[in-house]
Formats: C-alpha cells, structure tokens, sequence
C-alpha cells in the first residue's frame, strides 16, 4: 500500500514520553533514538540521548557513549532502529538550516521533530530520502 510510505505509526505510549522527555529538557533541545520491534512495526519506544552540544538551546548532537550503547543495547535486545528525534524548544516543527547539514549522509529512516513551544506540543514526522527531509501523517495504533 502506498498509503504507508506516507505515514509514521507510533503507539501512544511512546508519544507520551515523547512529549514528556522533550518538554522537561525545555528550553534545550531533547534528542534520542525511535526504536519499533521491526521493519514495518510502529515506533514503541523512544531511548533518550544526552545532548552533548555546547549551544545545546538551539542545537543538538548525540553523547557518543549514550549513542554507541543505545545501539548496542537496540542490538542486543533485536530493536529496530527507526530514526531520531529532537525537539525545538523555541520554534516550529521544522527542519534547521543546521538540521539539513547535521543530517547522516543517505539517511533513510524517520525523522521526528518535536515542538515544545506550542500547547499541546507539536510532532512532525518525516522520512530521509536522498537528502531531502518529506513529511509523513503521523498514526497512533496500539499494539
Ligand atoms: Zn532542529
């Protein structure tokens, strides 16, 4: 189905702590990894990532000790790793300037952008394709 492409599913569980991760790491930027049981499953759980940048207000970079063992771990445990996240604690849901540059070359997973400065909070999805970030509806289903 083409509908699928299109779309990002995620359960509400992994919203919520989501939301919630993001908006106590106000007014920095919250980031961290969306993990699923497997290729097609819904995101079921996001693994917070310290953030390690020095302008850390407006900005985002992976711990690379939480980065390697939140790998290791989704390894280990046969997680599937989706995507990332990060939260915009000052503006909309929108891919940065920085976002575009800081993005891993080829990626093709999800990209979660969460605002914090809206209420409620604000999420957008999007799928890495050639470069280019596209948006996707965003599905709440349970499992
Ligand atoms: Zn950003």
């Amino acid at each position: 189905m083409h509908i699928e492409k299109d779309t990002a599913e995620i359960t509400p569980a992994a919203i919520e702590h989501l939301i919630k991760y993001a908006t106590e790491a106000h007014p920095l930027e919250a980031c961290g990894l969306l993990v699923s049981s497997g290729i097609g499953d819904p995101i079921d759980e996001i693994v917070p990532i310290r953030n390690s940048s020095k302008q850390a207000h407006h900005r985002f970079a992976f711990d690379p000790q939480d980065w390697v063992q939140a790998y290791f771990n989704a390894q280990k445990n046969q997680r599937h790793l989706v995507g990332f996240f990060h939260s915009h604690p000052m503006g909309a849901p929108v891919p940065s300037p920085t976002d575009y540059a800081g993005l891993p070359p080829a990626f093709a997973g999800i990209y979660c952008i969460v605002s914090v400065c809206t209420h409620p909070p604000q999420i957008q999805m999007y799928r890495g394709q050639a470069g280019e970030l596209h948006p996707l509806m965003l599905a709440e289903v349970s499992v």
